[in-house]
């Protein structure tokens, strides 16, 4: 196996160092001109990482692979290599697939379809409720105890509207320390929902999704997660006021975490107006102040996560009048960027926020061991190298993605992936997949 060695990369954006690979883990930190002797006699490769930062191999903790049943939108393989282009090295792999991954079965063939990719490692999400149904539980210890060893629950695309249900899931997942990551969407106040409810979807006259169908669901579910001492994450929060929720949440001490996406960061309903469908995605696209309140709350830790919500969609389902597009845009490829963009280039997180939000804490709410860093000698080598000084135009046609549905195509981003390593062999070498 290839050794690396990394030179003169600033991890976290700190003093540039090197950084030597080896056997699958961190082998030595520091400077290395006098020892190249004892790794001359292995295959070794000398990667010149000047002005490059060395970050945590990135957790996506909301990924959906299409894989099986849609597989004409992503694969595993595809949306695999997408992700290790983004610097991903793993993701959690949504369970609204078809048939729906709510049995061993099913989170085990998509377990090990991420094996034989190689690209990073996919962790299956497994279904709260039978088919998405929402009438009744899955076997979710079953799904605990198989190989995959789903520790994340969720219906996402759904909600698990039904409070005894979402109760009953919160209090049984305690059994194996799993977590119910909800999908945060009222169904009676959402029915025939195209955008975000405002002046805008009135004068559109395209039907309002009100910020309360999100922040109902999500003050109900802080509230059963304290009533029954279990664990709840909360997916993509797209409100201020599901930002406030989230910091009440936290500031009486229950155990709520909560993601943001990249989308949700910078684009607003304002782009609805263009009444082009790449802009349609669930939850909606908020308001100017929705976003400033999502970029405040994932700089102060109220947001835990920054989760892609990476959703391939091929462009018969996109490519058609709003009202009949499929929500969701793809995500993997651009989320390191977007972060850069909105948080690090605004002076809102420092690069160690950065890894902490797309590395350190997506692997511990998901109990991914052996990712999330920290970058030290001895750990597991996943690493992701990034260039924050180029900018780059976002092109559709170079997306690993099978599908094609970026909202960023055209758009100018700072910061390429220029390296990936999955337990120290390179996914992702020179911007490629290796
Ligand atoms: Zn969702």
């Amino acid at each position: 196996m290839t050794s690396y060695l990394i030179k003169g990369a600033a991890i976290l954006g700190g003093e540039p160092t090197d950084l030597l690979l080896q056997d699958g883990v961190i082998a030595e930190i520091g400077g290395f001109e006098a020892r190249s002797a004892r790794t001359s006699t292995t295959d070794l490769e000398v990667i010149d990482a000047a002005g490059l930062i060395a970050l945590p191999g990135l957790v996506d903790l909301h990924t959906h692979l299409r894989e099986p049943g849609r597989e004409d939108a992503e694969t595993v393989e595809s949306g695999t290599a997408a992700a290790a282009l983004g610097g991903y090295t793993a993701v959690h792999a949504m369970a609204n697939t078809e048939p729906v991954a709510d049995t061993a079965g099913v989170v085990e063939q998509v377990w090990r379809l991420g094996r034989e990719a190689g690209h990073c490692d996919v962790r299956p999400v497994g279904a709260v409720t039978v088919g998405l149904a929402g009438e009744r539980l899955a076997e979710l210890g079953a799904m605990a105890d198989s190989a995959a060893q789903v520790r994340v629950f969720s219906d996402d695309g759904k909600c698990v509207s039904d409070a005894v249900l979402m109760r009953r899931a919160l209090e049984y997942v305690k059994a194996f320390d799993g977590v119910i990551a909800q999908h945060a969407q009222e169904p009676r106040l959402t029915e025939g929902a195209q955008m975000n409810e405002g002046d805008l979807s009135g004068r559109l006259g395209l039907t309002g999704w009100p910020a309360v169908a999100e922040e109902a669901i999500i003050a109900r579910d802080c509230l059963l997660t304290a009533h029954v001492g279990s664990r709840l994450h909360v997916c993509h929060v797209s409100t201020a006021g599901s930002v406030e929720i989230v910091r009440d949440a936290k500031r009486k001490g229950w155990n709520v975490t909560a993601e943001a996406c990249p989308h949700h960061l910078l684009l607003t309903d304002e782009l609805a107006a263009t009444y082009d469908p790449i802009y349609k995605v669930n939850p909606p696209l908020r308001t100017s102040a929705d976003v400033e309140a999502l970029r405040e709350g994932l700089a102060d830790g109220t947001i835990d996560v920054v989760a892609t919500d990476h959703a391939p969609h091929p462009h018969e389902d996109k490519d058609c009048e709003w009202a009949a597009a499929a929500f969701g845009m793809l995500g993997l490829e651009t989320a390191l960027s977007i972060v850069q963009e909105t948080m690090v280039d605004s002076g809102l997180l420092d690069w160690a926020g950065v890894a902490e939000r797309m590395s350190s804490a997506p692997a511990r709410i998901g109990r991914v061991h052996d990712h999330g860093g920290p970058l030290e000698a001895g750990q597991p080598a996943n690493v992701v190298l990034y260039d924050p000084s180029v900018r780059r135009v976002v092109e559709a046609s170079e997306s690993a993605s099978l599908s094609r549905n970026t909202p960023y195509a055209g758009m100018e981003l700072p910061g390429q992936v220029v390296a990936t390593f999955l337990r120290g062999r390179a996914t992702v070498l020179d911007g490629k997949l290796a």
